[in-house]
This record gives C-alpha cells, structure tokens and sequence, in this order.
C-alpha cells in the first residue's frame, strides 16, 4: 500500500491438520527401528508422502528402496519397514523367503480394510475396491486377495460401466483417504445397479481424512485462497484441495514448502485457508504463517471441528526402546 503498510490478511487454520495416527506410528517405527538396531533401517516405498520427512530420516540413517530385491546381502540382517500405506501379502511373503528382519508400519485402519476385503471374500463376494489406480494404498489392498478377486472403481462413470466378472454378490471397500462426498457419489452409483451390493462393516474412509476434510469445509468458504500442504502424490492432501474449492473457496492450491507459494499468482487476498494432509509435518504448516507473516498484517483465526485423540502403539519388538531423544 502507499504508506508501506502491510494489508491485512486472516489466515483460518484447520484444525485437525497434518499427521495422523498412522503416520505418526510409521515415523516412529523407524526412528526407533534406527535406536534399537543401528543404520541402515531400508523402508521399503517413502514412508510416508512427505520429502521433508523422508529426507530427515535417510539424514538418521533409513535407506529407501521401492523393492526388497535392493538390499545387498550383507544387509539381510537389517531391518526393513513397510510403509503406512500398506503391502500386497506378496511383500511380506517374499521377505520371509529372502531371511529378512521385517517391521510392518502398515496403519491399523488400512489393516482393517484389509481384513474388510478378505471379510467381504470368504462370505463369497467378489470385491469392489473404491480408489485410485497406482496408489500405493490400492496396490496393498489388492494384494490381500488373488490376482483379478478385487475390480477397482475409481469413478461415478466406473461404477456405471462396471461389469462384474463373476455371477457372485458383491461386497466393496474404500480407500481410506477418499473424498467423503465423491466417495458417496460412487457408492450411490454401485447401490442403483447392484442393490444387493454389501457395505463393509464399518467405514473404511479413516477418521483423521474425515476430521480434516470438515475442518476444511468449514474454513472454505469466502476463502480468498487455499493452501493445503501436502506432496503432489499424497491422495488425502490432494482431496482436501478439491473439498476446499468446493465448499467455496475461491482457489485451492496444493504446496509442499513455503518456498513453492507463487506470490506473483495470489494477488489481492484477504482471506487464507490452510489446512496441511495427513503426511505433513507441523513445522511447515509454520514456515508457512511466517512466509505470510512476512508479506501481510496476519491474524490467524482457528477452524477446529474435532479434538483427535487417536494414538496406535508401535510394533512389539520396538516398545522396550525409550522414547526420548528420539
Ligand atoms: Fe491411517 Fe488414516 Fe493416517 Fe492413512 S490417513 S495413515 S489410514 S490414520
């Protein structure tokens, strides 16, 4: 402005934010797997979506690999921990044939859709699997059962077109870190032309992607912008992008770092929504604030719509490591 002041800027931060149980337990595994057993830990896939994260474990000593067939031989001692995001049975099942010491960081509620689709199976459905194709998640999910026991929907159009493979009823599972609405859109979709189809048990879509999802919806609206932070192939933080703009933000931006705001883009703002996925580190969510602090006279207003209270203990072996100074 023309005396040099700074225009005013509310930031509506959300709470719940950024990580959930799930991916506080993983990081946990392998710091402790790190304390307790020495350099290197492998983690097999990103332990979570995040580089920052990724980044300051490989800095401790964790080794990141996509196969298990990358751990040299003199390593096979060491341990190797599976992702949040959970394996096909064919991961497990190959480490033990390779001798490893493996650690399963999968997230309890990804486990339980596991045992939802196995569920769905020995009741003798044929299971439909609501995600989306290459995530990691899908990948697990679909390797619980045998090749072609699970059809992947990924859309309203999908489950419109979909042509079950066998005469068997049907039973369906969700990612856990769908959008609740297009979620319900599908289901709606499968229910028309299947009206036998068969829910899970319990929900599959977890309770920290709901809880961030509400925050953001109701942060969105008059919001000026968006900012989600998450990493471009985090599937929670990229919904809560599209649940921002639909509840009424104006534009819903997805960055990983405050360095990746594009200042040049905002223009005239003077209300932000923030919100962070699942995977992303507090700390960012800060760099952040101070990155606007720096541009605009902030206020930050609080949108919490839940208290989360959630904590999942880590794996047996690693509960006799002491906590501190991890
Ligand atoms: Fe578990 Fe949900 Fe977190 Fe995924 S987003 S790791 S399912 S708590």
């Amino acid at each position: 402005t023309m005396n040099g002041e700074k225009q005013k800027l509310t930031i509506r931060l959300c709470g719940p934010r950024g990580f959930c149980a799930g991916v506080d337990r993983a990081i946990q595994i392998v710091v402790l797997a790190l304390k307790k057993y020495g350099r290197p830990v492998y983690v097999r896939h990103e332990i979570v979506h995040n580089r920052y994260v990724v980044e300051g474990l490989q800095e401790r000593g964790a080794v990141f690999i996509e196969e298990l067939s990358e751990i040299p031989e003199e390593h096979r001692h060491c341990p190797v921990v599976f992702s949040a995001h959970g394996v096909p049975k064919s991961v497990p099942a190959d480490a033990r044939e390779r001798n490893l010491f493996y650690l399963d960081a999968t997230c309890p509620l990804v486990s339980k859709v596991h045992k939802q689709a196995m569920r769905h199976q020995r009741l003798g459905r044929h299971v439909i699997l609501i995600g989306h194709a290459g995530h990691p998640e899908v990948i697990g999910t679909m390797g619980q059962l045998q090749e072609g026991a699970v059809s992947l929907v990924e859309t309203v159009e999908d489950a419109q077109r979909f042509v079950p493979p066998t005469e068997a009823p049907l039973g369906f599972v969700t990612q856990t870190t769908l959008s609740v609405e297009d979620t319900a859109g599908i289901i709606e979709a499968l229910e028309q032309r299947f009206p036998e189809i068969q829910a899970p048990a319990a929900e599959s879509i977890c309770y920290a992607t709901t809880n961030r999802q509400d925050a953001v919806k109701s942060a969105a609206p008059g919001s000026d912008l968006f900012l989600v932070v998450g990493a471009p192939n985090s599937s929670n933080s990229r919904r809560l992008v599209e649940v921002a703009e639909r509840a009424g933000a104006k534009r819903g931006l997805l960055v990983q770092r405050a360095s990746e705001i594009p200042w040049d883009e905002i223009g005239d703002i003077s209300v932000l929504g923030l919100s962070a996925g699942a995977s992303a580190p507090e700390i960012i969510v800060d760099e952040i604030i101070e990155a606007f602090r720096g541009r605009y006279d902030v206020t930050v207003d609080l949108a919490i719509t839940a208290i989360e209270g959630e904590n999942f203990p880590v794996n047996r072996e690693l509960r006799d490591v002491p906590l501190t100074n991890a």
